[in-house]
């Protein structure tokens, strides 16, 4: 299984490498004659890319005949498969917080994703109602609502 950014630069035309992470290359999305694309490789392995003419980045990868959840990888790819088993009972506190956290973490997550214009699947907008249940949960199992 190639990473996301093997996948994209294998695609690209006249990629030069610009720095650790980052290269340039055509856009394929329009008439492009100087390398005007650029793209990085994210900490977490997702690809980022920019048209410094404005094209989306829909556009790109479409004209590369991927789609956007080809820049993620794998196990990021989908977020509503991200912990959704029950979440153990929290007995105290910290653990209740610790809960919450984490789902604070989910919920950015999924807005991070509309952020980007990502296309959000039902999936993803069941977890985040989950998110809400389980802090409700957690809220209720240490005694704050009645
Ligand atoms: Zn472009």
């Amino acid at each position: 299984m190639k990473s996301p950014i093997s996948n994209v630069l294998s695609r690209l035309h006249k990629v030069k490498r610009t720095g650790a992470d980052k290269w340039q290359a055509l856009c394929p999305a329009h008439d492009d004659r100087r390398p005007s694309l650029s793209i990085r490789e994210a900490e977490d392995g997702k690809v980022l890319l920019k048209c410094w003419t404005g094209c989306e980045v829909a556009e790109i990868v479409d004209a590369l005949g991927l789609g956007l959840v080809d820049l993620f990888p794998d196990d990021r790819r989908s977020l509503s498969n991200h912990c959704t088993g029950p979440m153990r009972r929290p007995f105290d506190y910290r653990e209740a917080l610790q809960g919450i956290s984490h789902e604070a973490t989910v919920a950015r997550l999924i807005v991070a994703a509309i952020n980007r214009g990502d296309k959000i699947d039902p999936e993803s907008l069941n977890r985040l109602a989950q998110a809400e249940q389980r802090i409700d949960a957690a809220l209720r199992a240490v005694g704050g609502v009645q």
